[in-house]
């Protein structure tokens, strides 16, 4: 079939368009409005993806030139970049995030995420090591890198095609081919991409995309094929466990990226206005829906009151709309069935006697929008460590603001968690600054700053936050599997 429709969102294996049988909704989440029909993929289309992805794999994609390979991963970019428009808006209906947002966070990101890695594998080294040999004699070790096999890519919904490419770069540019399962909530883009992806060459069956859900869907069907050699996977930890279970069988390579519950920390000695803005990004973009965002925040006293009043005058601030109009800064949350889930911790914080200091509800939308799935920006206050809106990840626009006295008692509060993703610490004295980095347990730490990516650097996640790391030549370590060879001379 052609995928003329844009209310269709088909299967895409061997480089052509399936359709299932059973079909499920897509909405928009500002307004609840149809979206369109995706294909629900079944065990019979998965095992066909992964199929079609080993054929590549054995045949024209391994054999190609890693030149050429890169040169093609920079057409998907730029082929991406010219249908701009498409995909911000396709992003934007997803997940109805603001229009600033996805024009220079997600789409951007997602396609330069194929030049990014195309680069880092054509640029970087192989070790070699010489030896003295018993004998006498010599040998040289060097190590080479072949592609791991046929990838299965299980993606979340809150940075829909930013995320996804962030696992497909790097692995097409070592080599490998990919199943990938979108979220069911954000199938748009990377079926986008598969248009992409035809029209620059890419051969089929080196990118595949099946639809569906986790459990008793094209997830678990995908993680149970054994034709499948390795499993990337960014969501929720519980999901996280359950792959893993799955990638038991057949001893395969897992990369998980998982949830977090992460502290943000402001000293007294901080640049106020820097902190209170910095917090109030980590806290509130994208509805809070960013697993690098802060749920937990710790002032020391001195300033407590007075960032406490600041943080709220900013999330008062933010204006709710129409994601596509100018202005707009804050977006419904992804579904009806997400707001359920955040609005049970809405309710929980009262019942566990937190002081609300702004929002706490849903708010007022004007016209359609009042039927999307909209919260207020929320700040609490008073709550025990204990309760369970500090210890759960909640991924909503909320945060919980608790004073500390001493850098050890930040540090001490910052680690109770089962958790280990990243931090964000505000302060201008520099030996504080380093003494904390050194003393949270998280993969990611940042100082006077949040959410600021340099692509070649480690992302990852400590503790329950994930296993692996990503990003620049750490990537390699997932995509390929090294080889040493020996040679004695
Ligand atoms: P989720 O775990 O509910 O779903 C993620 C994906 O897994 C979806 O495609 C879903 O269909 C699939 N899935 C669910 N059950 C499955 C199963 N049993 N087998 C196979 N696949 C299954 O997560 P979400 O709600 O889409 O995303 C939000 C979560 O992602 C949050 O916890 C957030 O912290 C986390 N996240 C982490 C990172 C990171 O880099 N560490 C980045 C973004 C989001």
């Amino acid at each position: 079939m052609n995928r003329t429709q844009r209310d269709r969102y088909p299967n895409f294996i061997n480089g052509q368009w399936v359709q299932s049988e059973k079909c499920f909704q897509n909405r928009n989440p500002a307004d609840n409005t149809l979206l369109g029909s995706v294909s629900e993929a079944g065990r019979a289309e998965v095992d066909a993806a992964v199929q079609a992805a080993r054929a590549a794999l054995d045949g024209p994609w391994s054999k190609m030139t890693t030149a050429r390979r890169a040169e093609l991963l920079h057409a998907v970019a730029d082929g991406i970049m010219a249908r701009f428009d498409e995909f911000v808006a396709a992003e934007i209906a997803d997940t109805g995030k603001p229009y600033h947002l996805a024009s220079h966070l997600d789409i951007p990101r997602g396609a330069a995420n194929f030049k990014i890695f195309a680069d880092v594998v054509k640029n970087v080294p192989a070790e070699s090591f010489e030896m003295a040999t018993p004998d006498g004699g010599q040998a040289i070790n060097y190590a080479v890198r072949s592609p791991k096999g046929v990838i299965g890519v299980i993606c979340p919904w809150n940075l829909p095609l930013l995320l996804m490419t962030w696992k497909v770069g790097p692995a097409l540019a070592c080599g490998n081919t990919v199943v990938v399962k979108p979220s069911e909530e954000t199938p748009a883009t990377a079926t986008l991409l598969a248009e992409v992806m035809n029209a620059v060459g890419i051969p089929p069956g080196v990118y595949n995309v099946v639809h569906g859900f986790g459990k008793d869907s094209a997830g678990e069907f995908l993680t149970a094929d054994a034709g499948v050699d390795a499993i990337t996977f960014t969501g929720e930890t519980g999901t996280g466990e359950a792959i893993m279970a799955a990638a038991a069988r057949g001893i395969r390579a897992v990369s998980m990226e998982l949830g977090g519950k992460n502290a943000g920390i402001v000293f007294a000695d901080c640049d106020f206005d820097k902190a209170v803005a910095g917090i109030a990004r980590a806290a509130f973009d994208n509805s809070g829906q960013v697993c690098l965002g802060t749920e937990r925040v710790y002032v020391q006293r001195p300033i407590f009151e007075r960032f406490v009043a600041a943080l709220k005058d900013k999330a008062e601030s933010l204006r709710l709309g129409d994601p596509l109009a100018e202005g707009t800064s804050f977006g419904p949350l992804v579904s009806l069935e997400h707001r359920r889930k955040v609005l049970s911790y809405y309710a929980r914080a009262v019942g566990d006697g937190a002081t609300v200091v702004t929002g706490g509800g849903v708010p007022d939308m004007p016209g359609a929008l009042g039927e999307g799935a909209w919260v207020q920006p929320t700040i609490w206050t008073g709550l025990p460590e204990s309760s369970a809106v500090i210890r759960e990840e909640i991924f909503g626009p909320c945060c919980h603001i608790a004073p500390f006295d001493t850098e050890e008692e930040a540090a001490a509060l910052a680690n109770d968690t089962q958790y280990g993703l990243a931090t964000t610490i505000w302060t201008r004295d520099i030996g504080t600054a380093h003494r904390m980095a050194g003393a949270i347990k998280v993969g990611i730490c940042w100082i006077n700053s949040w959410f600021l990516r340099d692509l070649r650097t480690a992302f990852g996640g400590a503790k329950q936050s994930g296993i692996g790391r990503e990003g620049g030549v750490h990537s390699l370590e997932f995509y390929t599997e090294l080889k040493n060879v020996c040679v004695k001379l």
